[in-house]
Order: C-alpha cells, then structure tokens, then sequence
C-alpha cells in the first residue's frame, strides 16, 4: 500500500498523520489541542497506540503545545532536535524576530498574549543531531532532515514520494500570509533559503506546511 497523509488541524498548527507500514506523526498540536487531537484520530478511525513517533519540526509553543498530551495517549515516542531543545530549557515560549513588515508588526500585536498560553513541555525521546535520521524502523520511507533557519532546530521530514512536511519554513494561511511563501518570521532568513536548496536538492515535491494547506514546490522555487 502507498504512503496515507492525513492533515490534522489542532489549532492554528497544521499538524500530519503519516501511515504505511507503520503510523508518524509530525508536530504536537497548538496548547489545549488534546480533544481535537481524539476526534481527529476517531474520525480517522487511527488508534492512538498506533502512532509510534512524533517529530516535532520545531520547540515553538504553537508546535509543541500539546505534544505532551499526545505522547501520553499514543505511548510514542517524541523526537525533536537537541538545538531547539536547548532553547526551550532556557525559554519555553520563544518567538523568532519578524523577516517583514507584517511580521514585525504582528509580532508585537501578539507577542502580550503568549504569556497567557499554559501547555506543558513535552518529554523528548529522541535528541535529534544534524545528521538526521531515517524514518524506515517506523515503516516510513523516508528521512528527518535538520533544516535550520525559521529556529535553530527546525527540521523537515522528507518522504521518498518527494512529500516534505516542513514546519514553518513555509506558511500558507492567515494571520501570516495569504498563498504560499518563506516564513514572515526566522532566526535567520538567510539559513532558511539554504535548507530550502538542500531540500529541492533531496527532491522535495509537495510542500505540506506547519500553517496552512500543502502547495508545490515551485511557489519556494518563485521566491528563493
Ligand atoms: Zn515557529
Ligand atoms: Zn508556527
């Protein structure tokens, strides 16, 4: 059977479903998340227990927000990069600088609500490294790739059908945007467009973003 990609929106986080021969999933759901986490799945008529990883693409608490609730259902194991990781011990909820002048003009408008948000940080399972990681003891064909730039830690997951499922490398809905571009905030923009080229590079096709609906590679192509 080929690869099954479920969106499942927990929030303003676009979060996916990934099933082959075993079941992923990739981000952790926006803070309060956990019924719409249930019904999702129930809908699906997906287990929680069949769910083996979680890869979270990055430590921001739009991301992460209910991956604990998550862990705890499914018993998977959560996955997340060791420099994101570090970042959320020294500040749980960390927020990027804005790229344009949306960006950093929302980012103030917003920025007072953060301290409201009340989530718990997730257990990490697997630290990951720069070097990535393959997905196929998941049953997955495909591989995690550290692609820094939106944060530090931000990482892609690449399947072998040229699916990519990268965080907020990419937004494609509101408040950021309306069609599909670079992210409207970073750590550094520059980095961001490099890990873009390693992707198209690695055959990224279809383009599923952290916000919003999936797109083709050549919107990235169009603005890089
Ligand atoms: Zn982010
Ligand atoms: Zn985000």
């Amino acid at each position: 059977m080929s690869v099954r990609i479920y969106p499942i929106r927990l929030g303003m986080d676009a979060c996916y479903v990934i099933q082959d021969r075993g079941t992923i999933m990739v981000d952790g759901g926006f803070p309060g998340s956990a019924r719409a986490f249930t019904r999702a799945l129930e809908k699906l008529t997906i287990k929680p227990l069949e769910i083996t990883l979680v890869i979270l693409t990055h430590g921001h608490f739009d991301h992460i927000g209910s991956a604990s609730f998550i862990r705890e259902q499914t018993g998977a194991k959560v996955a997340l990069h060791q420099a994101d990781r570090e970042q959320l011990e020294k500040d749980k909820v960390t927020w990027p600088p804005g790229i344009t002048p949306w960006g950093k003009l929302s980012r103030g408008l917003f920025k007072p609500m953060m301290s409201f948000l009340q989530f718990e940080l997730p257990q990490v399972d697997i630290l990951l490294g720069d070097e990535g990681l393959s997905l196929e003891a998941y049953g997955i064909s495909g591989r995690i790739i550290h692609t820094p730039g939106h944060s530090p830690g931000s990482v892609t997951v690449l399947l072998d059908t040229g699916d990519a499922f990268v965080g907020c490398m990419a937004q494609n809905s509101l408040p950021f945007c309306l069609t599909p571009r670079l992210p409207i905030y970073a750590q550094d923009i520059m980095k961001v467009k490099e890990s873009w080229r390693v992707l198209i590079a690695k055959g990224a096709r279809t383009i599923y973003p952290g916000h919003g609906k999936p797109f083709l590679i050549e919107a990235i192509k169009d603005v890089l």
